[in-house]
């Protein structure tokens, strides 16, 4: 798999993926690390959500992953079911110094389940990994039985020292690319 750095070719497939999680968990800073900075961090609007391309080559076939940030709707509880609409796949975030973000994904994974596709691709995140040796607050271990109980993809990232970031939505994209495969889309 290779990273294509044009926003002009022809893509193969298009899909959407959403994230969501708690607020400040870190979503807008791990999706301008995914999108290299093509994602304006600073101009977030106070209606509607903001979302990044990002072109990906999996084999011969061109992927555009069009991934939309919550643009701290989440804080007001404004997330409508027209953000999960079509989407294929989620990065299901929280910050490992706040367990409080971890005992909340029950509440996004019900949403998630709710109003996304049935087969959603879902991977959980544990952000500001960074930070495990000083303020961790939720074990790795916690993360790993949560995935295996609710069927997902887990891992550890930081956005800031920009860890695992590039392996998160890669697991997802693949995934995603082989369900649509499967299906003939
Ligand atoms: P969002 O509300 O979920 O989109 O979260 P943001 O991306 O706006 O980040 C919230 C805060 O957490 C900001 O102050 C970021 O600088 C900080 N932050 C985000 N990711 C990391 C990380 O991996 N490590 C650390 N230490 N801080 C982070």
């Amino acid at each position: 798999m290779s990273m294509g750095d044009s926003f002009d070719e022809e893509c193969d497939y298009l899909f959407k993926a959403v994230l969501v999680g708690d607020s400040a968990v870190g979503k807008s800073n791990l999706l301008s690390r995914f999108s290299r900075n093509q994602f304006q961090l600073d101009s977030k609007p106070t209606i509607g959500v903001e979302f990044a391309y990002r072109n990906i080559r999996v084999g011969d076939k061109l992927i555009k992953a069009q991934i939309w940030d919550t643009a701290g709707q989440e804080r007001f509880r404004a997330i409508t079911s027209s953000y999960y609409r079509g989407a294929l796949g989620a990065l299901l975030v929280y910050d490992i110094t706040r367990r409080a973000t971890f005992e909340n994904l029950k509440r996004w994974l019900h949403e998630l389940r709710e109003y996304g596709s049935s087969d959603m691709v879902i991977v959980l995140v544990g952000n500001k990994s960074d930070l495990a040796n000083s303020t961790r607050e939720v074990n790795i271990e916690d993360g790993q039985s949560l995935a295996q109980l609710e069927g997902l993809s887990f891992l550890e990232t930081s956005a800031m020292e920009n860890l695992n970031v590039e392996e998160a939505f890669q697991s997802m994209i693949t995934k995603i690319h082989e369900i649509m495969s499967q299906k003939n889309l």
